[in-house]
């Protein structure tokens, strides 16, 4: 048989299988098969089960072998929340926020998104690009094979479409598949403040040319908006999105990172595809997403980063019955980690997630908020075999070991594109 794959000797296969996405006690259901194996053929997986399963079916007989070893295997991580394109760290704001500043007041002082936006503006398109490319090989040696990449350290027309093009580019020159949204609504530019309706004529300009821009060039499938105290207010986010939405892009929310705005209730009322950080929403807000199919990305890494002490309420919002996930939030500012593993490490110490809900969340559950879920975020026949293979000898090691690199290899559609470590 041509192209056929046999991935055998694996100790711990977290398939994920059923019906997504989890809520609930379903989060704690990995689906595992001991001593499992895996066939794939063209980029898909045409058989999961125990070695004596898969092994007996004339396709494996024929297949080139992969044995891992006796290692762990999991779906490969989705990171549904990444600002991949940047020109360079906040190193200097790092100090700031150890000395005592707060992220706000950094921002006022011009430095926070703005200092991205200036960083960027003067980047060259290739510089750009190589820093992404870097990144993205990161990604994939941390068990990541899907990431959702915003816009937003542009916000001008041609830096805007730049960015997005880079998605495009990148796309198609790197396995890593990269799920595009436009998030101009990030901050306001410099060049709009300080002047009577600035604010209002920035909208204008996302509503008016950057929004049909981007869907007529299709280089985005979601709109975002950081709906918070200092960027946009929850009224201009519902027009932002709106006209999103009449464009043909899906809606997903920055909401209550910093303070509480409402844009949970507004991202559920849109039915937007996620509602990202959460660390300040009321109880009412859960209820809304836990009656929703609005995902409830969760990102600790933020938090973290950012030395504060207010976690989004992971365990009420899966008592209730929402939909989590959770993702790095790459980004220059707050979250500068490509680490799905430090992530979990974060969900179970700080969210108090167990390992195999922080697992669902990162998986399949991620999937759901890039609405992907029919070909990625488990291990089924018919789906891409998208993969990574720990050197752990239970899956409960991946989050213990925090920030240590325990993945061995990762496939992306059953090809290798993180050759095996040590
Ligand atoms: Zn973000």
């Amino acid at each position: 048989m041509p192209d056929s794959l046999l991935i055998a000797g694996v100790s711990q296969l977290l398939t994920l299988r059923g019906r997504g996405p989890r809520r609930g006690s379903a989060l704690s259901d990995l689906g595992i098969i001991k001593d499992g194996a895996l066939l794939v053929r063209d980029g898909l997986i045409t058989a999961v089960g125990t070695s004596a399963q898969v092994e007996a079916l004339p396709e494996a007989r024929e297949a080139e072998k992969f044995d891992v070893g006796g290692r762990v295997v999991l779906p490969g991580f989705v990171d549904s929340h990444t600002h991949l394109i940047h020109a360079a760290s906040r190193a200097e704001e790092y100090e700031l926020k150890i000395a005592g500043a707060s992220y706000e007041e950094i921002a006022r002082k011009g430095g926070g998104i703005l200092n991205s936006v200036k960083k960027l503006r003067a980047a060259t398109s290739d510089a750009l690009k190589q820093r992404a490319r870097n990144a993205l090989k990161q990604f994939a040696a941390y068990g990541t094979t899907t990431i959702e990449a915003k816009s937003g350290y542009g916000l001008d027309v041609t830096s805007e479409l730049r960015i997005l093009g880079l998605h495009r580019e990148l796309s198609a020159e790197q396995p890593l598949e990269i799920v595009s949204t436009f998030l101009g609504a990030h901050t306001v530019p410099a060049e709009y403040r300080g002047r009577a309706g600035g604010a209002e004529k920035y909208v204008s300009l996302l509503l008016e040319k950057l929004i049909p821009e981007v869907a007529s060039a299709k280089l985005a499938e979601f709109c975002d908006v950081f709906c918070d105290r200092g960027a946009f207010t929850r009224e201009q986010a519902k027009r932002i999105l709106e006209q999103g939405k009449k464009y043909g892009l899906s809606p997903r929310l920055h909401a209550e990172q910093l303070t509480r705005t409402g844009a949970t209730q507004l991202a559920v009322q849109l039915g937007a595809a996620s509602c990202d950080h959460l660390e300040h929403v009321n109880r009412a807000d859960i209820r809304a997403l836990a009656k929703s199919r609005t995902v409830a990305t969760l990102l600790p890494g933020c938090d973290f980063h950012l030395g504060l002490q207010r976690y989004a309420p992971a365990r009420q919002l899966i008592e209730a019955g929402a939909i989590v996930a959770l993702a790095t939030d790459y980004n220059p500012g707050t979250s500068p980690t490509v680490s799905m593993p430090m992530v979990l490490s974060l969900a179970c110490t700080q969210l108090r997630m167990t390992p195999a809900e922080a697992i669902t969340a990162a998986t399949i559950n991620g999937a759901y908020a890039l609405r992907r879920e029919k070909r990625i975020g488990s291990l089924e026949v018919g789906k891409q075999a998208d993969l990574a293979v720990f050197d752990v000898a239970d899956y409960r090691e991946i989050p213990y070991y925090f920030g240590m690199n325990t993945c061995w290899t990762t496939m992306k559609r059953g090809k290798v594109i993180q050759k095996p470590q040590f």
